[in-house]
């Protein structure tokens, strides 16, 4: 598959066109970014991470029948894509509270919420993701509905296969971002899975493992990506 030129460019990741008009390379960077870009770092060895471990969890959820914009892994950062008509909402499932439900609420960091909490925002780094609802979506014609209550849907049914795919490695998915596309009229994820876009406790001593080691600075964020990673099974040499 011939890489072609840059189509995009993200914050840790970048995407070029290629020979085929439907298919996309995935280019995983070492740039991490948190706080809407605001706190940037390039982190040794994170693109090869990323790109393996999202490679692996995407596998999972193909196999669960979830469709998915991979296709596979070409090399240790570039992954082949389906090219999606990118529908700008990031779905957020919660199992546990963190992040900004605990800041919006005030509550405890750490309480079990059951049943899971759906919430919706806006893709807009420039005003900070904002808290959006399904009424949004409708009125400013983000997403028909028909999409935007499958993109719900297929964001639960991942809470299931990862939830119990992490659990079985003594990890708890406190909570995850998703974003959906559209393929030839099918809502499909369009999103990475990596500890990027998720929170993740050991379920023992609630350690965290994800990008909040980033976010507050606490140190071997790579290495506790790739901890993760081989807990699952993953082999980053291969
Ligand atoms: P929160 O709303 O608590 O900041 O985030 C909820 C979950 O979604 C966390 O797992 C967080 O990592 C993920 N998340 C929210 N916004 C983004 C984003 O813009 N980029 C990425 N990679 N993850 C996000």
């Amino acid at each position: 598959m011939e890489k072609r030129a840059q189509l995009y460019a993200g914050k840790a990741k970048s995407v070029y066109e290629t020979d085929d008009h439907d298919l996309l390379v995935m280019h995983f960077r070492d740039d991490t970014s948190a706080f809407d870009g605001k706190k940037v770092e390039k982190l040794d060895r994170k693109g090869m991470v990323n790109n393996k471990f999202n490679a692996f969890i995407m596998e999972k959820l193909v196999a669960a029948g979830i469709p998915c914009h991979f296709v596979k892994r070409l090399n240790d950062t570039d992954s082949l894509v389906k090219r999606l008509d990118m529908i700008p909402v990031e779905c957020v499932v919660r199992n546990l509270s963190s992040g900004s439900l605990v800041r919006r609420l005030g509550i405890e960091e750490g309480l079990e919420l059951n049943p899971p909490t759906f919430e919706l925002f806006l893709k807009n780094d420039a005003m900070g993701d904002p808290m959006i609802n399904e009424s949004y979506v409708a009125t400013f014609g983000w997403a028909d509905p028909e999409q935007l209550a499958r993109a719900k849907e297929l964001t639960f049914k991942v809470n299931e296969v990862l939830k119990k795919l992490f659990l079985d490695a003594g990890i708890l998915l406190v909570d995850y971002k998703l974003e959906f596309g559209v393929f030839k009229g099918e809502v499909v994820l369009g999103d990475e899975f990596s500890p990027d876009g998720c929170r993740l406790w050991d379920a023992e001593t609630r350690e965290k493992l994800d990008k909040d080691r980033f976010r507050q600075g606490l140190g071997s964020v790579i290495e506790s990506y790739e901890a993760v990673g081989q807990r699952l099974g993953i082999d980053f040499n291969a």
